[in-house]
């Protein structure tokens, strides 16, 4: 009986071990948005997808405005708690069935649009884009209010989408999101191809 005890306890750390393995391999530890290497292997595919079916795809780049400035005046943590609000109201903003948010590095964020066209992204991008604006960040404390810019594209001309690799289509939303940087921040500019 304490033998099958035993042996129940091992089982059920590795099926924990094996959660944590899942979870770590697509997850962002700290967000809870999917990770990089999530992001590389389903955009990927969503691009294939859109091409075969002739749907458009959209993607939208995110950074936040001045995020050194939060950490340097109000420390990491609180820079951390701005990361994980964003993804909280990003992913309370988006489609869940179909839309999805990764975290691309630091500060910066990739929102997935399968299937919507250039006037549905804008509007998706707007509503974060003043969410965002619009929602104080609580910290120990008080709290803090940030900004971000996005540099959004949509992909209409299915039948070039997949001549375009990840990186062309990462590529170009990263341009718009400098020029949204450019021009005054919190604000989006937008593409399409
Ligand atoms: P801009 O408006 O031009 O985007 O300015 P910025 O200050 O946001 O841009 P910059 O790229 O200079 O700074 C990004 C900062 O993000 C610097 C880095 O310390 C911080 N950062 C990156 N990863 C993390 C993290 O996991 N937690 C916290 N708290 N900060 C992070
Ligand atoms: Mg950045
Ligand atoms: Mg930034």
């Amino acid at each position: 009986m304490i033998e099958l005890a035993a042996r129940l306890k091992v089982a059920r750390r590795i099926l924990d071990l094996e959660t944590k393995l899942k979870q770590l391999a697509l997850f962002d530890q700290l967000t809870g948005a999917y990770n990089r290497g999530y992001l590389d292997r389903q955009l990927t595919k969503e691009i294939q997808r859109s091409g075969r079916y002739g749907h458009p795809l959209s993607v939208v780049m995110c950074d936040i405005d001045h995020f050194k400035v939060v950490n340097d005046r109000y420390g990491h943590q609180a820079g951390d708690l701005v990361l994980k609000e964003f993804v909280t109201l990003v992913n309370r903003t988006i489609r869940f069935e179909n839309d999805w948010v990764a975290r691309y590095g630091g500060e910066e964020f990739v929102i997935v649009l399968p299937e919507t066209a250039p006037a549905g992204c804008l509007i998706v991008a707007e509503r974060i884009r003043k969410i965002i604006a619009d929602s104080p960040v609580m910290i120990p404390g008080g709290s803090i209010t940030v900004t971000v810019s996005f540099g959004a594209i949509t992909v209409e001309n299915t039948s070039r989408i997949e001549e375009m690799s990840m990186d062309a289509i990462l590529g170009k939303a990263d341009e718009c999101m400098y020029r949204a940087k450019q021009t005054g921040r919190n604000r989006v500019v937008a593409v399409q191809f």
